[in-house]
């Protein structure tokens, strides 16, 4: 079985490219690329036989969740050229006293924020590394760096397995806009971090530029080698149902990257016979960042084209973005999974948030913007009472302790804090801390 894939154009236009070429936009339309697997080699083998295949590379000695799927990903890699760091194959968690409080049949949160870096994004970025990685050693690609504009999470990606490749990276943030632990994490990998006095989609510009002038290979997911990784979401979610889909998937959206991933996973899965059929999706948005809710309920989606506006500061930080670069792609998705977009404020995803605290969640702000969304829906019966749910959670709230601390001392913009929970100053007197017990 000789499997390949491919850049293609995702508007169709005719042409496709080596996956170890620097390219980012079809030469034709400037539209987005995509990843073509050959689908009849894939074919040959049945929906049976991958389950098997991949439940068996699950429980024994696989030890990235990606590269489990590795046929589905990336074929053409050899072992020696992989950069893993143990990626994917993160808990399903079952959130059964959210479930009952919030009046779900069924609610799971993917646990993506377990993994090395404490994001989703490793996901993607052990696939961009590992074919870049490839073509540096093969000769098909000289890389001066490897570079992208982040929110935070994707910078820590990049510099990490950038230095576990040994390849060197250059991360533009904008000035003061991220956590310390997400800044710390770039820094101690030795990436080149640039901070710019402008936002997200300012350092976007400029990081496009410096790809297009071949000073820098582009990391951010415009990259469809990013999608191919985070798409093996989709196909674990299913796989820890049993090879069955629920009837909704939520995810918190930015750059719309992710909604894009998790429909290849799915309508992979269901092209090869490994499911029957493709749940609904939720686009999650921050209301200080929501040109997808705006286009959506505006009715204009339809055209394909998502107008951008100007992203104002949200505690959901990584999804602070006005021009979101795979709109395109999501709007697709939409359709495919016949999906809906819906928004949370300020106080709607940080009270999500402690709630899902006080469940035994530790849920990071975007987290809290998908739940606070699925709640909503669930509220207006869109979601119903017997649906079965799984929210992705993006990231680890560890990243976010300046938040957590925030909400509980009632210092943040925005919000009620009808759970704030400070703690109680007390003299050293058994008595009085006896009466302070319940
Ligand atoms: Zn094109």
């Amino acid at each position: 079985m000789a499997l390949s894939a491919v850049f293609r154009c995702f508007r169709g236009c005719e042409g496709s490219f080596p996956l170890t070429q620097a390219i980012y936009r079809c030469p034709k339309c400037d539209g987005l690329l995509t990843v073509r697997h050959d689908m009849t080699a894939l074919g040959e083998i049945s929906g049976h036989d991958w389950k098997s295949m991949f439940d068996q590379r699950w429980s024994a000695t696989s030890s990235s969740g990606v590269w489990s799927k590795r046929e589905w990903v990336a074929p053409e890699i050899p072992d020696d050229d992989i950069v893993t760091t143990g990626e994917g194959m993160t808990p399903l968690y079952p959130a059964r006293r959210l479930a009952q409080e919030l009046g779900f049949g069924e609610l799971f949160v993917k646990q993506c924020g377990t993994t090395h870096t404490g994001s989703f994004k490793d996901l993607g970025m052990t696939v961009l590394v590992s074919v870049v990685n490839h073509a540096v050693k093969t000769g098909a690609l000289k890389v001066n760096a490897i570079a992208c504009a982040s929110t935070g999470d994707t910078s820590a990606a990049l510099a990490a397995y950038g230095a576990a490749a040994g390849l060197p990276v250059v991360v533009l943030l904008p000035r003061g806009m991220v956590s310390v632990a997400q800044l710390v994490q770039p820094l101690s990998h030795g990436a080149k971090v640039l901070a710019l006095d402008t936002d997200f989609d300012g350092c976007m510009t400029i990081i496009r530029e410096l790809a297009t002038r071949g000073l820098v290979y582009l990391a951010n997911s415009m990259n469809p080698l990013r999608i191919e990784g985070q798409k093996t979401v989709a196909i674990e979610i299913a796989q820890q149902l049993g090879w069955t889909v629920p009837d909704w998937v939520v995810i918190p959206s930015g750059n719309l990257g992710n909604s894009a991933a998790l429909w290849a996973g799915f309508s992979m899965a269901k092209e090869l016979g490994v499911i029957d059929k493709l749940p609904r999706l939720v686009i999650a948005q921050a209301a200080n960042a929501n040109p997808m809710y705006l286009a959506y309920t505006a009715g204009t989606l339809k055209t394909g084209e998502v107008p951008s506006v100007t992203a104002k500061a949200t505690q959901a930080s990584a999804i602070r973005i006005g021009a979101p670069v795979s709109a395109p792609r999501a709007v697709a998705a939409l359709e495919a999974m016949n999906g809906v977009v819906e928004q949370a404020t300020e106080a709607e995803l940080a009270d999500a948030c402690a709630r899902a605290d006080r469940s035994g969640l530790y849920a990071d702000p975007h987290t809290g913007v998908a739940l606070a969304c699925a709640r909503k829906l669930r509220d207006k019966n869109i979601i119903r009472a017997t649906d079965r749910v799984v929210v992705v959670s993006t990231a680890t709230a560890l990243k976010f302790t300046e938040f957590k601390l925030g909400y509980h001392e009632k210092k943040l913009a925005e919000m009620d804090y009808p759970l704030a929970n400070t703690p109680i100053e007390l003299p050293p007197d058994v008595d009085v801390v006896a009466k302070h017990l319940a």
